[in-house]
């Protein structure tokens, strides 16, 4: 392809993004292909011989398409958003074109420097204390390792990376029963192990954390000579929107010398709205790390996570690496590569940059209110159906509901209403039971969206029972 087939197919492709966004609404939200269709279309072996981008692009839309779930969707009211507000998009395209790959300040100063700032004002736009920096990572689960590593690497002097693990006795890091699995998995990649992982029991009407129960189990641990590394606390779990009291369990920490973060990956983005943080984030100063991801509810194309760091001098001195080739001359400058696992880097900040100045914090903070007034209005719909039952109050713009019926016929309604296909909505399990979750939280959806999610989940019931 040369630079003008490049041109072509490039205002080509906004076209066609542009119509594929106002079509959605008229599309099923969840991909209605059968497991394995859309391979069995594709050619088992690589073409020898160039084909043509008139080709390339016809396929896509008649295989693949047809096979995409689609998270830009007004009515995806499932997991959590993806979302990919438009001008995010587009500086997603600039970041693509330029490819520049921003591992070093030296690789792309513009990149870091950026970073640096766009880290600022959403560390303002959150109401977090000055004095946090932060970096941009790829995914909550990437900021979440790199915290437990540190907790690993505090609580033993800093010798982990060197000597290993063999002769460290058992870490063990805290947290609530209502943490997502990435704690678990960063846990296990550390080398901390599940067992070391210890899931405090949760109460009250948020599910936050038994704070004497977790000041119980480090008493225990320490006489039964294991060695508490830090505790992670959460705002706004994945299944029901937990949220622990972050100010007690900062106390423990401080009076244990325990290093802490905060799992806000999906609940963060509400916090740029004043109203929610005296319920929710009493206290966040505290912490030493917290992670937040832009690309679930705020509106920045996937991926795109942010940690803050109260002193990033205990991850830099767990993470940075730094052999003859990466080496810089000149003054000291950051290097975001040092703060995180991969080497490599993408310029995310920019989507950051684009997505906040195109809205405003206040144009993003009215479709966040939106969202949990809407899911609230919701919520009394399905209350008042007769024989639901609603089993978590909304957290923000997230509750579950129950209709009448066993576990089995939970799901046969989430997979009716999938296959319906205008609304999308995911199961999980709460105490034992299993729950259908609804969240609001896609950033086109309306009113109108939300209202007739609860007119098809009453007519999908009617005609399942
Ligand atoms: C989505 C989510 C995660 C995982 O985020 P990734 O960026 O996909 O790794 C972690 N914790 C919570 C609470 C989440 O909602």
């Amino acid at each position: 392809m040369d630079w003008d087939g490049f041109a072509h197919w490039s205002k080509h492709i906004s076209d066609w993004g542009a119509n594929y966004h106002k079509s959605l609404r008229d599309r099923p939200v969840r991909a209605q292909t059968a497991h394995g269709a859309i391979a069995a279309q594709l050619p088992v072996s690589p073409p020898e011989g160039a084909e043509t981008m008139d080709a390339i692009m016809a396929d896509f839309e008649t295989i693949v398409m047809p096979g995409m779930t689609h998270w830009q969707h007004p009515r995806f009211f499932a997991y959590f958003p993806a979302n990919a507000a438009p001008p995010s998009m587009l500086a997603e395209m600039l970041v693509t074109t330029v490819a520049a790959q921003c591992m070093l300040w030296q690789t792309s100063p513009a990149a870091t420097e950026v970073e640096g700032v766009m880290v600022d004002w959403l560390r303002q736009a959150l109401g977090l204390a000055d004095g946090f920096t932060g970096v941009i990572q790829d995914s909550a689960s990437s900021a979440t390792l790199s915290a437990v590593l540190t907790m690993r690497e505090r609580a033993t002097g800093y010798t982990g990376n060197r000597d290993g693990l063999s002769d460290k006795g058992q870490l063990r890091i805290y947290c609530s029963d209502q943490v997502h699995s990435s704690i678990d998995r960063a846990c296990w990649v550390a080398g901390i192990g599940q067992a070391n992982l210890v899931k405090i029991p949760t109460n009250g009407p948020r599910y936050a954390m038994d704070v004497a129960a977790l000041q119980a189990a480090i008493t225990a641990d320490r006489a039964a000579g294991h060695t508490p590394a830090g505790i992670i606390a959460i705002t706004g779990g994945t299944g029901i929107g937990a949220c622990d009291v972050l100010g007690p369990i900062l106390e423990i920490a401080r009076q244990e010398d325990l290093y802490t973060h905060l799992d806000a990956a999906w609940a963060g983005a509400a916090m740029i709205c004043p109203e929610f943080r005296a319920d929710f984030w009493a206290d966040v100063d505290g912490f030493d790390s917290i992670v937040f991801n832009p690309h679930k509810w705020l509106g920045a194309q996937f991926d795109c996570s942010v940690q803050f760091l109260k002193d990033p001098a205990p991850q830099l001195n767990t993470l940075k690496i730094e052999p003859e080739y990466l080496r810089t001359t000149g003054e000291s400058v950051t290097n975001y590569s040092e703060w995180t696992i991969p080497l490599g880097r993408r310029f995310r900040a920019l989507k950051i940059w684009f997505l906040i100045r195109s809205y405003g914090l206040e144009g993003l903070r009215t479709r966040i209110r939106n969202h949990v007034a809407w899911a609230g209005e919701l919520c009394e719909v399905i209350r008042a159906k007769e024989g639901f039952e609603i089993v978590t109050e909304p957290i923000l713009s997230l509750f579950s509901f129950r209709c009448p019926g066993d576990d089995a016929t939970q799901q046969r309604l989430v997979d009716a209403l999938n296959d319906d296909g205008r609304i999308y909505v995911t199961q999980g399990a709460f105490q034992g039971r299993k729950i259908i979750r609804f969240q609001v939280g896609q950033f086109d959806t309306t009113r109108d969206d939300v209202v007739m999610a609860g007119a098809v989940i009453g007519e999908v019931w009617s005609k399942m029972k």
